[in-house]
Formats: C-alpha cells, sequence, structure tokens
C-alpha cells in the first residue's frame, strides 16, 4: 500500500479551487478564439472579444472569471493501493476549500440547508464523487459549477424507442428552454444510460473530457458532432444576443442500461468553464 496524508489532498484541492477560478480552461479559450473568428453577427462577436478579455484580466490580476465562483465539484480516482492516513477524505476536501475560497477571495455559494438558506462562509460542503481504480495514484479534477448553468440543466428517462432523434431532441429542447440564462456560449455534458441516478453523474463527469480530445466511440462522436449542429442552429448565440454559437461543443458519456431504459441527462456548461486537475 502506498500512504498519501490527506494534508496533501488539502493543499491540492485549495491550490485547484484558486487556480481553476482565475483562469479558463485553456481549450475554452481556444474554442472561444475559433468562434470569433467564423461569428458573423456584431453582437455575438463583441460578446466573444469581451469573455476573451474578461480571460485575460482575471488570469492577469488574479481575479476570479466570474462573480459566480460556484459549487466545489470534486471527483476522484483513488488507486485501490493507496492507503488514506492522517484524516478522513471528505474533511480534507472541505479544509481545501475553504483555503481556497477564503485565501483567495472567493464568494462562498453555499448555503447549508435548502430551505433556511443560511451561508456557509467558507463555500463548504463540497460535492465529492470517488471512484476507485487499479494502481497507486490520486487523480482530482475540480470543476467549479456555477448555478446559471446548472438551474438550467435537465434530465429524463426516455424510452428506448424513442432512440438516438430523441436524445437529440431532448438535448436541443434543454438547450432552447435555457435561452441566456445558462450563459452561452455552451459546453454541454450528455449522460446516457445506467440509471435515473447516475445518468447525471455521467453527464457532469462528460464535461472532465479535455476540450480538444475525441469522443473514442464513433457512433457516440457522431453523435456529439449532430447534437453540436442541432443546438446552434437555435441561432441563441454567445450571451444569448443571437449568432452561429450557441455551444462551443458536445461531450457525451455512456453506461450500459436496463433493456427498458434510456436515461439521459444534460449537464450544462458556461462561458466561465473552469477545470482543473493534478495527480498525486
Ligand atoms: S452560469 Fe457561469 S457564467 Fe453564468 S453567472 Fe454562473 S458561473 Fe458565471
Amino acid at each position: 500500500m502506498r500512504p498519501v496524508d490527506v494534508a496533501r489532498i488539502t493543499g491540492a484541492v485549495a491550490r485547484l479551487a484558486e487556480e481553476s477560478n482565475y483562469r479558463l480552461d485553456r481549450g475554452y479559450v481556444a474554442y472561444l478564439e475559433d468562434a470569433l473568428a467564423s461569428e458573423d453577427s456584431p453582437d455575438a462577436q463583441h460578446v466573444l472579444e469581451e469573455l476573451l478579455e474578461n480571460a485575460r484580466l482575471a488570469e492577469g490580476g488574479s481575479a476570479p472569471l466570474c462573480q459566480d465562483t460556484g459549487v466545489a465539484v470534486v471527483f476522484f480516482e483513488i488507486g485501490q493501493r493507496v492507503q488514506l492516513v492522517d484524516g478522513d477524505l471528505a474533511s480534507a476536501v472541505d479544509a481545501g476549500v475553504r483555503r481556497g475560497y477564503c485565501g483567495g477571495y472567493l464568494r462562498g455559494s453555499m448555503v447549508g440547508d435548502p430551505l433556511l438558506r443560511e451561508n456557509t462562509g467558507d463555500n463548504t460542503p463540497a460535492i465529492v464523487h470517488v471512484d476507485l481504480v487499479p494502481g497507486d495514484r490520486v487523480k482530482i479534477w475540480f470543476l467549479p459549477k456555477g448555478a446559471g448553468s446548472e438551474n438550467m440543466s435537465r434530465s429524463a428517462m426516455l424510452r428506448p424507442a424513442d432512440g438516438r432523434q430523441g436524445i437529440i431532441d431532448f438535448v436541443v429542447e434543454t438547450v432552447a428552454d435555457a435561452g441566456a440564462s445558462a450563459c452561452p456560449p455552451l459546453i454541454i455534458g450528455v449522460g446516457l444510460g445506467g440509471t435515473f441516478d447516475f445518468a447525471p453523474q455521467l453527464a457532469k463527469k462528460a464535461l472532465l473530457r479535455p476540450l480538444d480530445t475525441d469522443n473514442p466511440a464513433e457512433h457516440l462522436a457522431a453523435l456529439e458532432r449532430d447534437i453540436l449542429r442541432a443546438v446552434n442552429d437555435l441561432g441563441i448565440g454567445a450571451g444569448g444576443f443571437g449568432g452561429r454559437t450557441t455551444a462551443l461543443d458536445v461531450r457525451v458519456q455512456a453506461h450500459p442500461c436496463h433493456i427498458a431504459s434510456l436515461p439521459v441527462a444534460v449537464n450544462l456548461q458556461c462561458h466561465a468553464h473552469r477545470v482543473g486537475t493534478v495527480e498525486i
């Protein structure tokens, strides 16, 4: 077994919390530049230029990209030969979130109870997902998730007979309903399969895939292209001002499911696409 002190996880989460809030995902910046080059609408061009300028200012001045610094969503892959020592994982993650958000002067956006709505003051607790994998490494992804896009995300239990077109229609309908509220241009995470509770996790995990990588399954890569085309035909555009680019990319993650089910979840990601990752 390889011992890993949980203090290292606290330190890594604190660093990722700050860095990811200051720095727009590199792949997303490249997508914005491409979108600007191909955009005809002056309003959308202006929004895209402002987003690129905002990213430059945030990174240069160590200021958050957006006032909504998000729920701290943390994904782990933990090798089965790792032994976490000197504390528990959940407390270590929350200590890192607390240090990163308070030390980086990032807004605390969590309320301790969804009805009483009192701010916890330090953006804890985090939402933590853990996969056990072979090996002796710990891999961490930090995804600060803004509420504007999260609120407009949807899931549905489609019938298998709805098929490929049913999936495309559901994603397009979700994006059309979201309009400007999800802060486009979007990255669209789509979870396919699993169960009622599992599909949304697949959709969120799909957002972690680096933007410059293709889906390894050709039929899913083709689905991603068709969804992207259909979504951009809506003409919502950057900031909702109309234009060619409502979404910059679609990422589909699939999982086996019941013969009688076709669970689909759509997790919308906004123009503050922030993902940090590190391996310990
Ligand atoms: S949805 Fe994204 S871009 Fe919009 S306010 Fe929230 S974090 Fe900012």
